[in-house]
């Protein structure tokens, strides 16, 4: 049988059962961190300076992983938004990329609505309120959901 491997929360290495105390071991059943035998007996200082860079490492890792489903999610919705359009928020109507503003915060990398609706949006408003404005948009969505 393979020897069990445990992974030393210090030096980040991946080591055999017996590169670990037995009473670390036991502790670690019990959700405590494994500490390798090497870095058991290194000063306080050493080792709190190698968690801290074992520690930024794995988070640097995992964000490096999260950045990069974004921008993959983001580059398959350019490829789509290639093809089809975006579906514009306010009017549901498909448009090009090039119709809607930036937005570094949204998935897409733009913003929810087209140029067009932010525009028109801004003149009902001021010409008729809230009220105006969901009139015209219910007319523009009624007509772009409209089955070709
Ligand atoms: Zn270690
Ligand atoms: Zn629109």
């Amino acid at each position: 049988m393979r020897d069990i491997e445990h992974t030393c929360y210090a030096c980040a290495r991946t080591l055999p059962l017996a590169q670990f105390s037995v009473s670390d071991l036991r502790n670690h059943k019990r959700g405590d961190p494994l500490l390798c035998i090497n870095c058991a007996v290194l000063p306080q200082s050493d080792l709190a300076l190698m968690v801290l860079e074992t520690t930024t490492r794995n988070l640097r890792a995992r964000y490096e992983t999260i950045a990069g489903r974004k921008i993959a999610k983001r580059e398959a919705r350019q490829a789509q938004y290639a093809t089809v359009g975006k579906r514009c928020l306010d009017c549901h109507a498909h448009k090009p990329v090039a119709d809607y503003d930036n937005n570094a915060r949204n998935p897409d990398g733009l913003q929810h609505s087209c140029r067009a609706c932010k525009k028109l949006y801004k003149v009902t408003r001021g010409e008729g309120g809230l009220v105006l404005w969901h009139t015209v948009r219910q007319a523009m969505r009624d007509q772009n959901d409209k089955p070709a």
